[in-house]
């Protein structure tokens, strides 16, 4: 048993030589600071919290500034606080927290206060995107001349859902700005590693060739040299559904992929896997596009009659087993001959 140095009480524990009535006795457990900045940033309107910029309520963001700035006095462990928020301007928030603390088992409470300030400032990664940062372009390009609108907004709508989805767990990913080209449209791109990720899912999707270059831009400040990079992704001229010529054979292309493509040959339909690497010798003969329909007059088993699109004569024309033609068929003209386009 101890007995306490101020009142002569007997108590069973004792802080410095003291009861814990005569300890707690008009001693502060908690303290705040005379003011806390909390910087918000005037583009993304994301709040500044430790190294990290995170999006909430500015309700919110003002208390948690506040709890995140209390301090309690040794042997005192805060269990719960309850602030109250008194907006003197937008700028200007005096935070009240009222502390629930737990000493030595003992309950007691406190109350402390602070100044919340709003600073304006501007987060990292908008100051790079205000600032047209960027790291790699993506130039998209095919091996013809022009790059045709379909292909065009089928690989920049592709750009844009990756780079989305990785921005989603990466902030400071981001696309810089697009621009129309000869020949195509360069994405310019915040970071190195995200260029390499869109050409690599270019190159799959579409089995284009990808070539990097590296560009000496600079030195940072410690004399490090400084990179931009270039990913050139040359689409192919082809797209599935197209009539391609493959080892000579004219062919429908079925499927595109990483790994290579598959077509199918126009003569007798078997259909037969084209290696990657085999991929950029296709050559497109006609786009899907600007195939031709023939109205279908007549079908006995594996043939059916059509109507010439050109001339309306009537043509026989052979279709693969368990092809359904409708009213009409796409077909195409290959050396004065017409075949199904199944
Ligand atoms: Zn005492
Ligand atoms: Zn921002």
């Amino acid at each position: 048993m101890n007995f306490c140095v101020k009142c002569g009480c007997d108590c069973e524990e004792s802080l410095d030589g003291l009861c814990i009535d005569c300890w707690l006795d008009g001693r502060k457990l908690t303290a705040l600071p005379h003011h806390v900045d909390l910087r918000v940033c005037t583009n993304c309107n994301e709040f500044n919290v430790g190294d990290r910029w995170v999006k909430k309520d500015l309700a919110v963001a003002v208390q948690d500034a506040a709890a995140d700035a209390l301090c309690a006095i040794r042997d005192v462990r805060v269990t719960s606080v309850a602030m109250d928020v008194d907006c003197q301007d937008p700028y200007v928030y005096v935070v009240n927290v009222h502390s629930h603390c737990d000493i030595m088992g003992y309950e007691a409470e406190d109350d402390a206060s602070t100044i919340v300030r709003i600073k304006n400032n501007v987060c990292k990664r908008c100051s790079r995107q205000l600032g047209s940062y960027y790291e790699a372009i993506l130039q998209i390009r095919t091996g013809s001349r022009e790059l045709s609108p379909e292909m065009r907004e089928e690989s920049l709508a592709m750009v844009e859902n990756s780079v989305a989805r990785q921005a989603a767990h990466n902030r400071s990913l981001f696309i810089t700005k697009m621009e129309l080209v000869t020949g195509g449209v360069d994405v310019y791109l915040s970071s190195m590693s995200l260029g390499k990720s869109l050409a690599r899912e270019l190159a799959d999707a579409f089995c284009a060739e990808t070539k990097e270059s590296p560009k000496l831009v600079g030195q940072t400040t410690d004399g490090q040299d400084m990179y931009r990079l270039t990913y050139l992704v040359r689409l192919p001229e082809y797209s599935v559904g197209d009539v391609v010529v493959s080892n000579d054979r004219y062919c429908k292309l079925t499927r595109v992929s990483g790994s290579g493509g598959r077509v199918m040959d126009l003569i007798d339909f078997r259909e037969r896997a084209v290696r990657r690497a085999d991929m950029p010798d296709l050559k497109l003969y006609e786009r899907s596009s600007d195939l031709r329909e023939a109205t279908v007059i007549n079908r006995m088993g594996s043939e059916i009659q059509v109507l010439h699109p050109d001339n309306y004569s009537t043509v026989d024309l052979r279709i693969p087993d368990g092809y359904e033609p409708g009213d009409t068929v796409r077909v195409v003209t290959i050396e004065d001959v017409l075949y199904v386009v199944p």
